[in-house]
């Protein structure tokens, strides 16, 4: 039983109670800001009622214990940009925000040892800078999402990134969680005193807690330690595309061999062309009139292009086995529509592989706006339409033809282009990601795009594939379980936060 069992709610207890441990001036409830706090790329009905920020741990700790003595759900959030799964919107009504962005302190960074210790609200785009400026030779895993998004927020929902990295949150280590009582709990050797292998040893002794925290509501993590990827000393992009479904499926079989026997070490990806164009242009309205659009002016788009690009990096450490590596991946994409290509050999070199931030791909969410995407892109400000679906399939041609057979078809039965990739999450493993990209101000279209995700969310759980992330779009259309973990994880949930103050309604407690 709790402690304040029967008490209601008390808002303007805690509202009083904040300003007292985090300042007048970081317990915001200003509507302009709630509102913008309440919009996401798709349709949300929760309220916010005050958005409050912590300046560190110990005000994270405070605020925690506030939030359960009076009984108001809170929500954390690290930097808020977590565009087409929800943006910073709470699962459940009323919750105040936990916004974590003030604790942005790069707190260790070893260069011998390759690893950067950082709080919440330090971006991609901070963490790159830093790295840069001390002319280090190491490089942080980005993602293409924004540059200003936080490296613990994607780290927790366990994110997937370019680069020898790709898998981030298994690239992290020494997490410090608050949970909702207020109790700090430090993972790995992290929690011994003094230790000196903290940073550089995941397991600690005992069980291991990290994993209770990603994409979880049992704990507000106040520092991560992420490790690092060495500059590459010879490192080449390469390209190719293929225009025949049969020959991409075969290639999808070839690449995985290279992957599991060491010739791909870095991340790749397969993508299709719709994906290619909404990168590069906006629906094109003038020619074709309204969406979606017809197969007539997707041929026409294609031509040159080829339905599936596959791209990714060689990494070797000198020329000579970067020679035989790029032999071993021309006999692998032998007969490709578009012919294997590879950039200029960037020794030690930039770019996206390895860590510099961009905003490229956002302008995947302005594919269907009328207007231009501008300088500086916010999907939920400017009302872009946008729902990540991602899901784990086995890395075969055959597994990744079924699952993506069901992702190409059902965003057309709802009138959506499918926006298409296959990112090689492992050697054994690829995550197909759909992305439904439209128009909030389109009447309408905010339903179907809801209900577009929910048909293919269950169609690929039915075939055996399942997500990955669950973001605010996946609320209410959580698959059924075989087994007894809901209730086991339900009673973790009453343990580690026993008033249900910490994003109460999410769907994995
Ligand atoms: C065009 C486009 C491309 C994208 N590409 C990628 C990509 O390549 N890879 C990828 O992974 N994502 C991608 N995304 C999705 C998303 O933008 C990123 O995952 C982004 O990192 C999430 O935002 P954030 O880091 O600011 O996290 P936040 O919005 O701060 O948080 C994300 C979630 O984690 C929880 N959380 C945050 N901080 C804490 C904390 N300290 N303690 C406990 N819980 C916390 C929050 O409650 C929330 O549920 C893309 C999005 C778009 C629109």
């Amino acid at each position: 039983m709790s402690k304040t069992d029967g008490k209601a709610p008390d808002l303007q207890a805690a509202l009083a109670a904040w300003r007292e441990a985090v300042g007048e001036a970081h317990v915001i409830l200003d509507p302009e800001a709630l509102e913008a706090a309440e919009t996401a790329t798709f349709a949300t009905t929760q309220r916010i009622p005050a958005i409050v920020r912590p300046a560190d741990t110990a005000q994270v700790q405070a605020c925690l214990r506030i939030a359960s003595e009076h009984r108001v759900p809170v929500y954390p959030v690290s930097a808020g940009r977590n565009w087409g799964y929800g943006s910073r919107v709470p699962p459940g009504d009323g919750s105040v925000l936990l916004d974590l962005g003030r604790m942005n302190r790069i707190l260790a960074h070893d260069e011998q040892l390759a690893y950067l210790t950082v709080e919440p609200g330090v971006t991609f785009r901070q963490a790159y800078a830093y790295l840069r400026d001390k002319g280090s030779s190491t490089f942080i895993t980005t993602i293409g999402g924004s540059p200003d998004a936080s490296m613990v927020g994607n780290a927790l929902e366990r994110g997937d990134g370019a680069g020898p990295n790709a898998d981030i949150f298994q690239n992290v280590c020494a997490l410090e969680a608050v949970l909702p009582t207020g109790e700090r709990v430090e993972t790995g050797h992290a929690r011994f005193p003094g230790a000196r292998s903290a940073p550089v040893f995941r397991w600690g002794l005992g069980p291991v807690l990290d994993g209770l925290f990603s994409q979880s509501s049992l704990g507000v993590v106040t520092r991560m330690t992420f490790w690092l990827a060495r500059k590459q000393p010879w490192l080449r992009d390469f390209f190719c595309a293929v225009n025949d479904d049969a020959q991409l499926w075969d290639m999808v079989d070839r690449l995985q061999a290279l992957a599991l026997d060491g010739t791909l070490k870095g991340s790749f990806f397969f993508w299709n062309d719709i994906k290619a164009y909404s990168i590069t242009q906006q629906f094109p309205y003038p020619s074709v009139g309204r969406a979606p659009l017809p197969d007539w002016a997707r041929e026409k788009l294609r031509e040159g292009f080829g339905r599936w690009a596959i791209s990714g990096t060689l990494i070797a450490p000198d020329a000579e086995l970067g020679a035989l590596l790029e032999k071993r991946l021309a006999r692998a994409v032998e007969g490709a529509f578009r012919p294997l290509s590879f950039g200029p050999v960037a020794p030690f070199g930039e770019g996206t592989l390895q860590g510099v931030p961009t905003e490229t791909n956002l302008a995947m969410t302005y594919w269907r706006k009328r207007t231009p995407k501008p300088e500086d892109p916010h999907p939920d400000r400017d009302r872009c339409g946008f729902i990540w679906c991602s899901v784990a399939v086995p890395f075969t041609g055959p597994e990744a033809k079924r699952a993506t057979d069901i992702a190409d078809r059902v965003p057309r039965l709802f009138g959506f282009e499918p926006n298409l990739a296959l990112l090689a999450h492992s050697p054994r493993c690829v995550y197909l990601v759909t992305a439904l990209a439209y128009d909030r101000d389109v009447r309408g279209e905010d339903a179907r795009a809801q209900a577009c995700y929910r048909a293919l969310s269950r169609e690929l759980a039915d075939a055996g594939y399942y997500l990955t992330r669950a973001g605010l779009q996946a609320q209410d259309a959580a698959p059924p379980v075989k087994d007894d973990s809901a209730q086991v994880r339900q009673r973790l949930k009453a343990a580690f936060d026993p008033e249900g103050i910490l994003a109460p309604g999410r769907s994995e407690p």
